[in-house]
């Protein structure tokens, strides 16, 4: 089983990479922001809740958090492993699924670090656009779509997150470097970070990923 935590500030490049990862190397993407912003849609209460941490930049509590991605972890295309995707955020979460990973015989196989700078993760944010129907993401002038508005892959609707304002935008990257940069050093003391320049074509990227996991247990 391969269990891949994809790090990297808001904006890095995390989901972009991880859906094309998902078919490249079989494995489901477990994205939490995606998961909570399902959960809105179909207007839960667990989605009531993350909103308000969502439309603050803020994170949702550990907790809720957790109980989300154990209940993810459950579902059969989770048999060979998972590619996370903005989970674990903090110390705390990434204890909690060490030990979920533990109960199931399994650790963390690689932690690549796609490495960013903070004025370029604004950059990338500004200019995010989303497929409403399939989740792809785009850049208006990084990454465009061939029709603009429109998803190259489905011909979905393509629109701009409710939390991707300047505002939140910038509150989230204070929030990444006070709560989750210190996994870095987390996942580097365990001998588990691989560093990717993510100041690189998305598919320079990618195969620098593809190579840093297939190389590691
Ligand atoms: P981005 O792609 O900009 O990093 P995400 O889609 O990953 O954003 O996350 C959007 C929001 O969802 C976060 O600002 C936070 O409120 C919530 N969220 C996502 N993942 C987590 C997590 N692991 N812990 C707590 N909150 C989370
Ligand atoms: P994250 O999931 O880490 O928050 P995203 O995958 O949503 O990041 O990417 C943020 C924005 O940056 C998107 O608009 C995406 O098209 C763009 N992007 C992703 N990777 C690159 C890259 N290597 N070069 C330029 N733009 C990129």
């Amino acid at each position: 089983m391969k269990f891949v935590v994809l790090m990297g500030g808001p904006g890095a490049g995390k989901g972009t990479q991880a859906k094309q990862l998902e078919e490249a190397l079989s494995l489901p993407q477990i994205a939490t922001g995606d998961l909570f912003r399902e959960h809105l849609r179909n207007k839960s209460e667990l989605g009531e809740l993350a909103r308000t941490f969502m439309d603050k930049g803020e994170l949702v509590p550990d907790e809720v958090t957790v109980a989300m991605v154990k209940d993810r972890l459950s579902r059969p295309d989770c048999a060979h492993g998972a590619l996370m995707d903005g989970f674990p955020r903090t110390v705390p979460q990434a204890e909690a699924f060490e030990r979920l990973l533990h109960e199931m015989g399994e650790q963390v196989s690689i932690a690549p670090y796609i490495h960013v700078a903070s004025e370029v993760l604004l950059q990338r944010l500004a200019g995010r656009w989303t497929c409403k129907t399939c989740g792809h993401v785009y850049h208006v002038l990084f990454n465009p779509p061939q029709k603009e508005g429109v998803c190259d892959l489905d011909g979905g609707e393509l629109y701009q997150r409710d939390d991707d304002t300047e505002e939140t935008q910038k509150r989230r990257i204070e929030v990444y470097f006070k709560q989750t940069a210190p996994l870095l050093d987390y996942y580097r003391n365990k001998g588990m970070l691989a560093e990717i320049n993510g100041e690189q074509s998305i598919d320079q990227v990618q195969n620098d990923l593809i190579e840093a996991i297939r190389n590691s247990h």
